[in-house]
């Protein structure tokens, strides 16, 4: 089947990368083997780390990821690790189209995985788990809201969809047409984003928007496999930029940064001692709207 084939193949143009790659889980060290919170359970009788060091706080079990022969306290507001956390520069923003992520199961607890940080930015992004036998009803139910329209976000790299394909003028049309555009960006790895592509009958009929974009991924907590791959939350800067909201999509880009200076330098086990450019901007949008 189509969608088992080696995902970094001949795909890898600048619209590939909605899936974040491949690698990922494997060489996360901050993130253990399974990404699965629920993995982490017996840690605090084994070793009393049952309080945050830093603040004095029960360090809540389900959002502690346990690494090869080491304990990384995360902060509960943005799970990412404590030493950088990323809650002062969560700003949200006002955007005219939505995003919907289909997050594939494996996808979700992974605390590197960036879909989570559209929803921090714009409240309005719904996410869905995909499982196949199970569509999610809430997610058929807006599929068929008549004020929204709704785009798959896939590249156009199989004849047997071309006709489905859509470029950026169909968004600009359904706006002027009083539509909300909607993106729906497939969440998880190369091969995880095809396979829900291809089983999900619910997407079947929905235009096919590719992302156009020269963009190189900033991404660096992953190894992708081509630098034109993007992650989730690059794939959304880039379409909420081309499709006019320009404003949200500036900071979301800059939370993106945020997030990824924080994390690496967490990894590296430093501590940001100034905020970087991207983070005084946030800091700032964030007094201005106080
Ligand atoms: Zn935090």
């Amino acid at each position: 089947m189509s969608d088992t084939r080696d995902p970094a193949a001949p795909t890898a143009g600048p619209d590939s990368a909605h899936a974040p790659p491949e690698t990922v889980a494997e060489c996360d060290p901050a993130e253990g083997l399974s990404g699965d919170p629920a993995a982490g359970g017996s840690h605090d009788s084994a070793t009393g780390l049952s309080h945050d060091p830093a603040t004095g706080h029960p360090r809540p079990p389900r959002r502690e990821f346990k690494a090869r022969g080491s304990f990384v306290t995360r902060c509960e507001g943005c799970n990412l690790p404590a030493l950088n956390c990323l809650c002062p520069y969560r700003v949200q923003a006002e955007c005219r189209a939505r995003v919907w992520l289909l997050t594939h199961p494996l996808e979700h607890h992974k605390p590197t995985n960036t879909g989570r940080l559209i929803r921090d930015v714009l409240p309005e992004t719904e996410v869905f788990t995909w499982y196949r036998t199970a569509p999610d009803a809430r997610l058929l139910a807006l599929l068929g809201d008549v004020r929204y329209a709704p785009f798959v976000i896939f590249p156009d790299d199989h004849e047997d969809y071309a006709h489905r394909v859509v470029g950026m003028d169909r968004v600009m049309a359904e706006v002027h047409a009083d539509k909300v555009p909607v993106f729906i960006i497939l969440d998880g790895t190369w091969r995880q984003a095809r396979r829900i592509f291809r089983k999900s009958p619910y997407l079947a009929e929905l235009p096919v928007l590719p992302l156009a974009t020269e963009r190189l991924t900033r991404y660096r907590l992953r190894k992708p496999a081509s630098a034109a791959h993007l992650c989730t939350a690059e794939v959304a800067v880039e379409l909420l930029r081309q499709a006019g909201d320009t404003e949200a999509a500036g900071i979301l880009d800059d939370y993106f940064d945020a997030f990824n200076d924080s994390y690496a330098a967490s990894r590296r086990h430093e501590k940001l001692e100034q905020p970087t450019p991207a983070m005084r901007r946030l800091q700032a949008r964030g007094a201005s709207a106080d």
